[in-house]
């Protein structure tokens, strides 16, 4: 392993297979995807090209930012740090270290949001932590009738998910406010609510992998001792500002289901159930409010 740009080859497929290399030599746990990645970046090249051009010589100055790129690898930073973006369901997303880096794990909101949701019909979103704008900006570009509120306790991340808002042309179907939760919401209600909440226990937060550990907001990840001390004061939340008939989605632990459901229903909601995620883990923790008699 060198740090030296010049030992980077320069064909778009040896920088691929060094680059894949150096990081499965660091341990790194997908070497083939973020190398191929870095590379798009690094080269500016597509994920097409670097398979139907591969013999494409890239520039001395391309090496040496591959070369940084890697050694920032090589130390656990997330790919998406380096490139400062990262895609989540269709779209791409500027992401900080101020937010939570979108996964694809979360993408299981945002399938059941547009479930029994036709696609010109108006409603109205509220995502709880907003963060980096993932859940509500992949929910407003798949339904041109929505309108969004997205609160987050951070203005550094508000700052993200405004900059993602406008350059997905978003920014006029919603608005940002800074808040502690629900605190400053006052009677408004919603037809969908949608929240991905830290709640990792306090206790675990050592013990989780150095990319999140040392590199993502704790603000966005510790749920406090059991890991569910936001859902007590979100659930009853919730439901208050839910419309008659309204939905909730919320990202829970893959053991969580039990604890968050039982919060729900104690709070009045109805049909509750857990979700899976694409790897076949409790995810998210959906249901309703009662619609009014007719
Ligand atoms: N799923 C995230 C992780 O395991 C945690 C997200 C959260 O606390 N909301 O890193």
């Amino acid at each position: 392993m060198s740090d030296n740009p010049e030992d980077v080859p320069f064909t778009l497929l040896k920088a691929w297979t060094y680059a894949r290399a150096r990081l499965k030599a660091a341990g790194i746990d997908q070497p083939a995807i973020d190398a191929r990645l870095m590379l798009e970046a690094a080269a500016g090249a597509t994920r097409t090209e670097i398979v139907t051009d591969p013999y494409r010589l890239i520039t001395p100055e391309q090496s040496s930012t591959l070369n940084d790129y890697l050694a920032r690898r090589e130390r656990r930073e997330p790919v998406s740090h380096i490139l400062g973006r990262k895609g989540f369901w269709k779209i791409m997303l500027n992401v900080t270290p101020d937010v939570l880096t979108p996964r694809p794990d979360t993408e299981t909101i945002v399938e059941a949001a547009l479930r029994d949701w036709p696609e010109y019909e108006p409603r109205t979103l509220l995502d709880l932590g907003v963060g980096s704008g993932a859940i509500m900006l992949a929910i407003l570009a798949e339904r041109p009738g929505a309108r969004a509120l997205g609160v987050d306790v951070s203005e550094e991340a508000l700052a993200v998910a405004r900059e993602n808002a406008a350059n997905l042309d978003l920014d006029n179907r919603c608005s940002l406010l800074r808040g502690d939760w629900t605190a400053g919401l006052g009677e408004a209600t919603f037809d969908l609510v949608v929240s991905n909440p830290p709640y990792i226990p306090t206790r675990d937060i050592e013990t989780l992998e150095p990319e999140v550990r040392d590199h993502e907001p704790h603000l966005a990840l510790d749920g406090g001792h059991d890991g569910l001390e936001h859902y007590r004061l979100l659930a009853p939340e919730i439901m208050r500002l839910l419309k008659p008939g309204g939905r909730f989605l919320v990202e829970i632990g893959w053991d969580q289901s039990g604890a968050v459901e039982a919060l729900f229903a104690q709070a009045g909601a109805i049909a509750v159930a857990t979700l899976k995620d694409l790897s076949d883990r409790h995810r998210v923790v959906w249901g309703f409010k009662k619609p009014l008699e007719t």
